[in-house]
């Protein structure tokens, strides 16, 4: 099917869709939703060996028809993890050297920090920031629900009010960005860059079913094996199997572009805690936990409720870690989620300024490198106008076309104008949309992975004033 897609690469369609308005929609409800697909499957489904199989298969397709193609002279995509723990706190497994590590093998080359500040230990240290072996560590806090990026040291502020805290964050080309959404909903956004647009750990816990489906497979012998064997064959979509679309990070993001700038982040939110463990309790019971749980903290799982722990015991100890499943080292972590950011330097002061300028978009790099997608604005003799993260006038003769290109055939791409969809194109690695009217445009890509659209790119916008 893929192979079809890539000889039919100069396909075009667009549609603008029926029924909507063409005219100034700010002020309009906010409603860009998950772009419907034929089968909507519940994660406990995609969970299913055949399923994680399928989305494999349909996303190795995507990336073997992708094609490298370059950015604008100068420009440089820098694949960047945000919103990332290494020995910050009891419940992070990792540590800075290994995450460092990960980095460079899985080609990404920044790191914005998001300590748990644990007083009084600062977190603009020297060993957090600059180039480590050539990864750029950049030192931050996730603290009062907001990812802190100050250039220097704000310790004496931390404790102080929001508004005088996010003031000093922000001096010197300090940077802050609203975190876990799901519980700001109305946060105020004026003293804040941006906002994630995507959280790896708010698909987790909405998902208690699928969360309880791990806790389960590590009770008998064959579900772990079976575990296992889907790690090692599927990591990364076994890794994806609870992400959605982020509706709720979105709306609240359009809903607040109409009134300022602001830049969307991905929470990647790794700490390689997610190493499932099973120790024995007795004949009779387990404990099951994480590497990060002390054994309070464990879950205890009699055999009455799962028989096959009888078989699991036999032979061990009281107190031996039976079995063991790593589902979250960090390079797996930032296949599952990334910021990209356009700049023309890989330097602290570069990547602050590409971000304050919203030039970054968000991938779930699994589905497939997503680097060579850029997305400009041209005037009626086709000459690049804009960027993203670029401001415009709006030209009333309509005259300007949002262009958007892609390294792979993307199953559905759209445009969204003030939080609603205003056009889309499916099958295609290029994709022009006409500006119809003022107002802030960004572009999202999705992938058809086993019948279901899975979110792949979702950029920053432009804004045509
Ligand atoms: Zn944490
Ligand atoms: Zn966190």
């Amino acid at each position: 099917m893929y192979q079809n897609r890539v000889k039919s690469k100069a396909r075009l369609i667009i549609r603008i869709l029926a029924g909507v308005s063409l005219s100034g929609c700010a002020g309009s409800a906010i409603a860009a939703d998950a772009p419907k697909s034929a089968v909507k499957r519940p994660t406990l489904e995609r969970f299913k060996e055949e399923h994680l199989q399928k989305t494999h298969q349909d996303a190795e397709a995507v990336r073997k028809a992708r094609q490298n193609i370059g950015l604008p002279t100068g420009w440089r995509d820098i694949r960047s993890i945000f919103h990332a723990h290494a020995e910050d706190s009891e419940h992070t497994g990792g540590t800075r050297p290994e995450m460092v590590a990960e980095a460079r093998k899985s080609g990404v080359s920044a790191l914005f920090l998001s300590d748990h500040f644990r007083p009084p230990r600062d977190f603009v240290t020297p060993e957090r920031a600059g180039l480590v072996d050539g990864v750029l560590l950049v030192p931050g806090s996730e603290w009062a629900g907001f990812l802190i990026l100050p250039t220097k040291s704000v310790i004496n502020k931390m404790k102080t009010p929001a508004n005088e805290l996010l003031d000093a964050v922000r001096e010197n080309d300090g940077m802050a960005f609203l975190s876990h959404v799901e519980e700001r909903q109305n946060h105020s956004m004026e003293k804040l860059d941006g906002q994630e647009i995507y959280n790896r750990h708010y698909d987790a816990i909405v998902d208690s079913k699928g969360l309880m489906s791990l806790v389960l497979a590590m009770t008998s012998k064959k579900t772990i094996d079976d575990f296992q064997h889907k790690i090692d064959q599927y990591p990364d979509e076994t890794f994806a199997f609870q992400v959605e679309y982020p509706k709720l990070y979105l709306e609240k993001f359009d809903r607040e572009l109409l009134k300022k700038r602001l830049t969307g982040v991905a929470a990647n939110d790794c700490h390689h805690n997610m190493v499932l463990l099973v120790k024995k309790i007795d004949d009779t019971a387990v404990l099951v936990g994480t590497n990060v749980d002390k054994d309070s903290q464990m879950r205890r799982i009699p055999v009455s409720l799962a028989p096959g722990i009888s078989e699991l015991v036999a032979g061990k100890k009281p107190g031996d870690v039976i079995a063991k499943v790593d589902l979250d080292p960090y390079h797996r972590s930032f296949a599952g989620s990334s910021t990209h950011i356009f700049s023309k330097e890989l330097n602290d002061k570069a990547l602050r300024e590409a971000v304050k300028g919203g030039r970054a978009y968000v991938s779930h790099d699994w589905i497939c490198n997503p680097e060579g997608f850029w997305v400009d604005v041209k005037d009626s003799q086709d000459k690049n106008i804009g960027m993203i993260g670029d401001e415009l006038k709006f030209q009333a003769d309509k005259s300007q076309s949002v262009h958007v290109r892609l390294p792979a055939p993307s199953a559905l791409v759209r445009i969204i104008c003030d939080g609603q969809v205003v056009g889309e194109s499916t099958n295609c690695t290029e994709a022009k949309f006409k500006v119809e009217k003022p107002g802030v445009y960004r572009v999202e890509a999705f992938q058809m992975l086993d019948g279901e659209y899975r979110g792949w790119i979702y950029a920053n916008p432009i804004y045509i004033r």
